[in-house]
């Protein structure tokens, strides 16, 4: 999907000091992706990554009609994996790879950007109803950032009981519960399903983490309610304490943390202006970097350059 990063989002605050074993809560920013509004969660300015971990949007619910539903036209992406997941609804996936693939909940499409790739997001053409979901990017290292785009649709996912929550695992590893997908830095993305009550969530404390609620009521340690807010227990932590009144939904997003400055902007992460001005104008001239995509849909334009 696209995922439009924007002078809003793009102000680096990156800061030196160890991160603190306190929990710290952010809400996110409301965006606009074609004709959805979006929850922002990830990238803040308080807050650039999660491990390699760099963009979380979250859509819907919504309802697919005869009008709409997700349509994104033909966009290109460099440098990162994006990470699709359903919690309702279907959506047509295609890329300048070749790949038609539909999506449902509880699968996901993994498409690795490389030095370039061309996707689009479709309606299915039949299917109505409900569509909810999130759109994730995972920034890719200097060790292959510059390698082939790649797309793999995980059908099934291992899931695992973690002392009475349900967690599915898109992709790393939880509690013996390994995702089959691709990871180019150590990661861990997962749906935990939280019956209500309280409860310890084991994390990695090699990791940073970030802990998304999709649906319900949820207390990180004593503090934030409510949907779409983002609770990141610092480095260090063995484990987090959770409680909901009535049960929660939310995605656990951790990695190590990413050593490599980024540059965010529209659907590009590099590391340098002109390395994204390039890409922009490749996209622009319709240069062969970024392949070609079959879609109905129309091609999306880059905006204009902010620092030009
Ligand atoms: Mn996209």
């Amino acid at each position: 999907m696209s995922g439009p990063v924007d002078v809003a989002d793009a102000t680096a605050s990156e800061s030196g000091d160890p991160e603190p074993l306190v929990v710290e809560v952010l809400e996110p920013r409301e965006a606009t992706v074609g004709t959805m509004t979006v929850q922002r969660a990830l990238p803040r300015r308080q807050r650039r990554t999660v491990g390699a971990w760099c963009f979380v949007d979250l859509f819907g619910p919504a309802s697919v009609t005869e009008q709409g539903g997700v349509d994104i036209g033909p966009h290109p992406h460099i440098g990162l994996h994006t990470v699709t997941y359903l919690l309702d609804g279907q959506v047509l996936h295609r890329d300048s790879l070749g790949s038609e693939q539909v999506i449902r909940p509880g699968q996901v499409n993994l498409m690795t950007a490389g030095h370039g790739v061309v996707h689009a997001e479709e309606p299915t053409g039949h299917y109505r109803g409900g569509m909810q979901g999130a759109q994730l990017w995972v920034a890719q290292p200097d060790g292959t950032r510059g390698g082939p785009p790649d797309f793999a649709h995980l059908a099934e996912l291992p899931s695992t009981d973690v002392d009475g929550a349900l967690v599915t695992v898109l992709v790393g590893a939880v509690d013996g519960a390994a995702s089959p997908a691709r990871q180019d830095t150590p990661l861990v993305g997962a749906d935990v399903r939280l019956p209500a009550g309280q409860r310890e969530l084991p994390l990695d404390p090699a990791y940073q983490h970030a802990l998304v609620v999709l649906t319900g009521g949820l207390l990180v340690e004593g503090r934030l309610g409510g949907r779409a807010p983002t609770a990141h227990p610092g480095v260090g932590r063995t484990s987090v304490g959770l409680a909901s009144p009535e049960g929660a939904r939310m995605l656990l997003l951790g990695g190590e943390p990413f050593g490599e400055e980024l540059l965010m902007w529209w659907n590009f992460v590099g590391r340098s202006r002109d390395e994204v001005s390039e890409a922009s104008r490749q996209w622009q001239a319709g240069e062969d970097r970024f392949g070609a995509v079959s879609s109905g849909l129309r091609r999306i334009p880059a905006p204009p350059l902010p620092w030009n």
